[in-house]
């Protein structure tokens, strides 16, 4: 008799895995940035779609469509997943260990006789393993953007599904039913994990999308288009952080400085070197200074230092460390040499200090007296 139960599921399976190939699509072609990925994506549920439904007909239909050919779909879903992941962070991962892996199975799958034991082992073995080095490798590159509790709750509904995989595989080897139309509790059981884990991927990885997104748009927010140094207003809300935390006895310094004679060297390399000269500032500037500290573009070339927890004679010695390395590293354009110099005005935080704007203030005030000095000095 037929039953209706694991129909029902089957196609409910079915219809949620082509709904998430067609949300996939749609979001391959506004999500320009995770566009490769979300294609990947519409692939593998589309697969994984034909592959339920191919498993499902063992039996009514030619016998090489539902055991080879739905076997090596579920496979190859899976293998486009694992590809995707890393894609979805904008990181590359080589192609061929995984279609190594899926011509392997391709010939194993044709050479193994239908209903053999063997067919469960290569493909859930296949799907498992496939599925934990995705889990494993989501893992490690989300440690390097989040903390360490939070990548592996990112990572643990990968885990869950390669878990589940691989105990499939261990149910099968131990004589359970693997005919999909059959009502039997193992078989039921089966289909509702079916659901679950696709549900389950699916959310997992539109979160990372989403992710991905929330970080880009939030560097959009806070960068400075040309140079990639912080933005005057995310700038003036960690100076507005530092400053609420002045009345705990912790004290911070602010560096602005000013590019000397920029006029002349956008007049003789044209705008485009000047923007080379602002980007070459930017560069040595971080690299004089510690993982706390903020380099922000006040405007122009103009820019600002914060300095947390920094006296008077640190940010002094810091100001000096940059005007120095600003100095000693000429600006390479198009074969010339160009000497780049910049006047710095330090100020430190002090109690009486109504907002940020006037310590703002004292350091512009002793820039202008760095320029009127000479230019490429350090005043306070
Ligand atoms: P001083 O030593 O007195 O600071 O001389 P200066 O030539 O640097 O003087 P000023 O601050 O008046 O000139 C700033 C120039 O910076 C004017 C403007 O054309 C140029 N500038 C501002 N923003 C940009 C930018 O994003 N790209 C480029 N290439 N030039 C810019
Ligand atoms: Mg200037
Ligand atoms: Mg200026």
């Amino acid at each position: 008799m037929l039953d209706a139960m694991p129909l029902t599921l089957l196609a409910t399976n079915v219809l949620f895995l082509l709904v998430s190939a067609l949300v996939w699509a749609a979001l391959s072609q506004v999500l320009h940035a995770s566009h490769r990925p979300a294609l990947l994506l519409a692939l593998a549920n589309a697969l994984l779609a034909a592959s339920l439904g191919g498993n499902a007909m063992r039996g009514l239909a030619w016998d090489w469509l539902a055991y080879w050919g739905a076997n090596l779909m579920a496979i190859a879903a899976f293998a486009l997943m694992r590809q995707a992941v890393p894609a979805m962070m904008g990181e590359r991962t080589p192609w061929w260990p995984t279609a190594l892996l899926l011509a392997l199975c391709a010939v194993l799958l044709a050479a193994v006789p239908f209903g053999s034991s063997w067919l469960p082992i290569i493909n859930f073995g296949a799907m498992g393993l496939l599925t934990l080095v995705c889990a494993v490798d989501a893992w490690r590159r989300l440690r390097r953007h989040a903390r360490a509790g939070l990548a592996l709750a990112l990572a643990s509904p990968l885990f869950l599904v390669a878990a589940l995989l691989l105990l499939r595989l261990a149910l099968l080897l131990s004589g359970h039913n693997t005919h999909l139309r059959d009502a039997d509790d193992g078989n039921l059981a089966w289909l509702w994990a079916v659901l679950l884990m696709s549900l389950v991927l699916n959310a997992t990885l539109a979160f990372l999308v989403l992710m991905r997104l929330i970080l880009r748009i939030r560097r959009l927010t806070e960068r400075d288009a040309l140079t990639d140094a912080l933005n005057r207003r995310a700038f003036g809300e960690l100076l507005a952080a530092e400053h609420g935390q002045l009345g705990r006895g912790r004290s911070h310094a602010l560096v602005v400085l000013d590019i000397d004679h920029f006029k002349r060297i956008n007049d003789s390399l044209g705008h485009a070197g000047g923007d080379a000269a602002l980007r070459h500032l930017v560069q040595v500037l971080q690299a004089c200074l510690r993982e706390a500290d903020q380099l922000g573009r006040l405007g122009g070339e103009e820019f600002g230092v914060l300095l947390p927890l920094s006296d008077l004679p640190g940010a002094l010695c810091a100001a000096e460390r940059m005007r120095a390395a600003l100095q000693a590293r000429p600006l390479e354009w198009q074969g010339q040499r160009v000497d780049m110099t910049a006047s710095f005005g330090v100020a430190v935080a002090v109690a009486d200090d109504i907002d940020p704007e006037a310590l703002m203030l004292r350091a512009d005030q002793a820039m202008y007296r760095a320029k009127a000095a000479g230019r490429n000095r350090v005043e306070f």
